[in-house]
């Protein structure tokens, strides 16, 4: 079996590991000039550029090397009939329900007034809320959001959870479509938004829809950054209808150096970070799926048509 691997920035790490995971099969770093002759049975990838896909003409499969599938999908040349896998949770899940944790208790324990009046060097309390008023919505139910909301329910929030399609899970009200989003957003305290980037989720997030949230709401993205007008949340945010929010992915990456909420001391700012790929417990994955793929049992492919 040949196996291809190509990551721009992690080359290395990748390749031995996906090596160690697969003792018996050739496994080889893609460099163009040096494929043309070398056509792989599987390619375990991310981002790679357009021209992998017009030179690697004999594959059976694609396992992206994390969840979000968006470059894959929007290069022109990725054949529509190859199957694309991505990673089912494999750990991030727990990673992201820890991020997204640590952003809801930081605006409700009031963190980000603490952390100003200490600047302003001032000694003053404030109230806790109940938990009940602190509803926490969620935009996207897939491996991850489920994961986060179960973890943020247990902690004592209402939750509600928007979805292309509706999921039961206890003690999580689900909902679907214009107006599951409708009713989400006039209820949610906290935004969470844990959705890919696709045709119909991108700009979701603008002026319209976050003027619905309730006065004083704050918004927690670790889906996709351009699910988000990023000038409408300034202007939320400036006009005081929002409290604050915590970032970690954005239309382009790294954010531009001269951004505004770089200093905008109501915006917590992380460099993508909040659910890194653990590369040993995806490939455990990948090599499952390819053990089916070779027995005739297809794992859950992602639907092109759809994004994700
Ligand atoms: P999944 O594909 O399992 O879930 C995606 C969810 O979004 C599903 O619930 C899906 O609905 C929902 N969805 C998609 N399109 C729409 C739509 N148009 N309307 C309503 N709901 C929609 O992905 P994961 O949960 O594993 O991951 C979510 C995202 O998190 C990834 O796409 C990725 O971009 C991001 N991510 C970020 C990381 C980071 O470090 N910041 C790390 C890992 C992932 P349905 O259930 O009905 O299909």
């Amino acid at each position: 079996m040949k196996i291809l691997v190509y990551n721009r920035k992690n080359s290395e790490v990748w390749t031995s590991a996906v090596r160690k995971a697969f003792p018996d099969a050739d496994v080889r770093h893609w460099v163009e000039e040096e494929c043309h002759d070398w056509l792989a049975d599987y390619a375990v990838i991310w981002q790679p550029p357009a021209s992998f896909f017009l030179q690697q003409t004999q594959l059976k499969a694609v396992f992206n090397q994390g969840v979000g599938v968006d470059s894959l999908v929007n290069l022109g040349s990725l054949p529509v009939d190859l199957p694309v896998f991505k990673l089912r949770g494999v750990g991030m899940e727990e990673y992201m329900s820890d991020y997204v944790t640590y952003g809801l208790l930081h605006f409700y324990r009031d963190f980000d007034l603490y952390r100003q009046q200490q600047s302003d060097v001032l000694w003053q309390q404030h109230n806790i809320d109940q938990k009940s008023d602190w509803t926490v919505g969620i935009l996207g139910m897939g491996v991850i959001g489920k994961a986060v909301a179960k973890a943020v329910s247990a902690l004592g929030f209402p939750v509600i959870g928007w979805s292309r399609t509706e999921k039961q899970i206890e003690g999580v009200e689900s909902v679907s479509g214009d107006e599951g989003l409708e009713h989400l957003l006039k209820h949610s305290r906290v935004l969470v938004s844990l959705l890919p980037s696709t045709p119909a989720t991108r700009k979701l997030l603008n002026q319209k829809t976050l003027e619905k949230l309730p006065r004083d709401s704050v918004l927690i993205n670790g889906g996709r950054g351009d699910v988000i007008d990023m000038e409408a949340l300034q202007q939320v945010l400036e006009s005081g209808h929002m409290r604050g929010a915590m970032l970690d992915v954005f239309e382009v990456e790294p954010l531009d150096k001269n951004h505004p909420l770089w200093k905008n001391s109501r915006v917590i700012i992380t460099p993508h970070i909040a659910a890194p790929t653990p590369i040993e417990q995806a490939l455990e994955q990948i090599v499952a799926d390819v053990a089916g793929i070779e027995q005739g049992e297809m794992p859950p492919a992602i639907d092109k048509s759809l994004g994700y």
